[in-house]
């Protein structure tokens, strides 16, 4: 029997008492977050930054993304934008998780 081969996206988790959790996340959805974690290292570099500038910068990107949800029920700029803007909360939260580890799991 041959063992189904594993794409990129899956993961099994192994849980105590031989439990285990397998999940597969798109890749439409992890696409675009890869990409854009590209394009945020190409424009700013490897950051390191303390845990409450990384808060500033993930909580600036929310409000960007209720402004995308305000401008889509009322008009503006931003309408639109939400799932570019969500792609831009993950993708700053990866980032900071990144420095985290980059930084031995300090915080
Ligand atoms: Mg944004």
């Amino acid at each position: 029997m041959s063992k189904k081969s594993a794409t990129p996206a899956e993961r099994i988790i192994m849980l105590k008492d031989g439990l285990a959790w397998h999940y597969s996340l798109p890749a439409s959805v992890l696409n675009p977050i890869a990409k854009e974690r590209a394009r945020q290292n190409e424009k700013w570099g490897e950051q390191n930054h303390a845990a409450e500038i990384w808060l500033a910068i993930l909580i600036e990107e929310m409000g960007e993304v209720s402004q995308a949800l305000l401008h889509d029920k009322s008009g503006g700029h931003a309408a639109g934008t939400l799932r570019d803007e969500l792609v831009q909360v993950a993708a700053v939260a990866i980032q900071w998780l990144e420095c985290i580890d980059r930084n031995g799991g300090e915080k």
